[in-house]
């Protein structure tokens, strides 16, 4: 017998319909001689709507609170779902993230998973049971319960995958699989048959949504192939993988390629920072401050010097901006800056491809795209396979469909 983990994203089992429908389909698994291990989200826009409501009792609700009431989510998908297998005659259990064992670090609302038990997962599936696991929680040895981040299911499986050493991690979700741009936004996007982990890390971690960073940088640290495709039909969805062959279908189109995609982020905001002192040590300050604070920075940019003095930006999650900007005016007098800005109404467009690194004029070309729109470049920032902008968030759209079409990444 295999072992398949499948794992279940909120659209998927948006309502009672769906439930059973993802039901069926795990049991269709199960028939076909497999152990199953289903990881599922919570219903719809659960999540969301939960945010929204402790934001309705308080601005700042305590992480660990937060904990609490998110997790509360895929408790519930996770019972139903159990329900309806259960209705259909096959045995079946559903665990939350702290009965399997799924140990994280205590940095509520992102924490990391540290290991995985696999105990209770293999007892249960030993007695032929279906298991569904809880996504997007764990619990740290102090016994308090966590979560993982925004689209934290698709880490929850992955990391479950590895423990369990599965054979196949499917990635269910209400796309086909991974496109060359949000298929939402572009309909013109064309879905990729192979795309490498690296590749994949780079576009999900740059706000390609369809698969969370983490669960990517876990699937590669432990060689586990995914495979994300949609649960609304049966059509060959994405295989994310270490390296392409030659006999990969599409894979002469994409090998062509030097852009693989193009992703961008909305929950981006820029802080700016006037007349920092232009002396040794007063970055590490800066970005020491923030990292106490479990604040990622992406890009930085200084500026020229003028008279000892320079400009620091740097970009935060907009989820993060508030928090950076009372970080950063706690140390205003300290550092001897005369002035902090915030500005959320930004966006992150960038363009990812291994193929980059052999091909000058790639940024050129991008910068090319927004120029014909006339979209303004507000930050820069390159590595080995990306290029990133920063531009006003209105633009994000006219912004992908132009840098979409100078690469030639559309139709199948
Ligand atoms: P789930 O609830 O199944 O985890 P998500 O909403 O987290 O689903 O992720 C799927 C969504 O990711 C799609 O509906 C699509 O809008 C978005 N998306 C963004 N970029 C891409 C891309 N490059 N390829 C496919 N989907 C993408
Ligand atoms: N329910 C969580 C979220 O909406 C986790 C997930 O869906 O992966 O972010
Ligand atoms: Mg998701």
């Amino acid at each position: 017998m295999g072992i398949v983990v499948q794992k279940y994203g909120g659209t998927s089992v948006g309502n009672p319909e769906r439930i059973k429908r993802v039901a069926k389909r795990i049991i269709e698994c199960r028939k076909a001689g497999n152990m199953v291990v289903a990881v599922v989200s919570a219903l719809g826009d659960t999540t969301d709507k939960l945010i929204e409501l402790a934001k309705q009792i308080t601005d700042s609700p305590p992480e660990r609170e937060m904990d609490m009431l998110l997790s509360t989510g895929e408790q519930v998908s996770i019972a139903l779902l159990a329900m309806a297998i259960k209705s259909m005659g096959w045995d079946v259990i559903s665990l939350t993230g702290a009965q399997v064992g799924i140990l994280t670090n205590n940095v509520h609302t992102k924490a990391k998973i540290i290991e995985v038990s696999c105990e209770r997962l293999k007892k249960e599936l030993n007695e032929g049971k279906i298991v569904i696991v809880a996504g997007f929680q764990g619990v740290t040895c102090d016994n308090e319960i966590t979560t993982l981040g925004r689209g934290g299911s698709d880490t929850t499986a992955v990391a479950v995958a590895a423990a369990l050493k599965a054979d196949v991690c499917e990635i269910y979700t209400d796309v086909d699989g991974v496109y060359t741009t949000d298929p939402r936004m572009i309909p013109e996007a064309r879905k990729l048959d192979v795309i490498t982990y690296d590749e994949m890390l780079e576009m999900a971690s740059l706000g390609a949504g369809v698969l969370q960073p983490r669960a990517v940088e876990f699937a590669k640290l432990n060689n586990v192939v995914l495979h994300v495709r949609s649960s609304f039909n049966y059509n060959e969805g994405t295989i994310v993988k270490g390296e392409k062959e030659v006999s990969d279908s599409g894979i002469h189109r994409e090998k062509e390629m030097v852009v693989t995609g193009v992703a961008y982020d909305l929950n981006t905001a820029r802080i700016g920072l006037f007349d920092v002192p232009d002396k040794p040590g007063i970055a590490k300050k800066i970005f020491t401050a923030l990292a106490e604070k479990n604040i990622n920075v992406d890009m930085i940019i200084q500026g020229a010097t003028r008279n000892g003095r320079t400009d620091i930006s740097f970009t935060v999650a907009e989820d993060d901006a508030d928090k950076a900007l009372e970080v950063m005016k706690e140390i205003v007098e300290e550092i001897g800056i005369s002035g902090v800005s915030c500005d959320k109404d930004v966006a992150k467009v960038s363009i990812v491809g291994a193929g980059m690194i052999t091909n000058p004029g790639v940024a050129a070309a991008m910068f090319q795209a927004l120029a014909d729109e006339n979209i303004n470049v507000q930050m820069i920032s390159t590595s080995e396979i990306k290029v990133s902008c920063i531009i006003n968030k209105k633009d994000t759209e006219k912004a992908v469909k132009s840098i979409h079409k100078k690469f030639n990444l559309e139709g199948n």
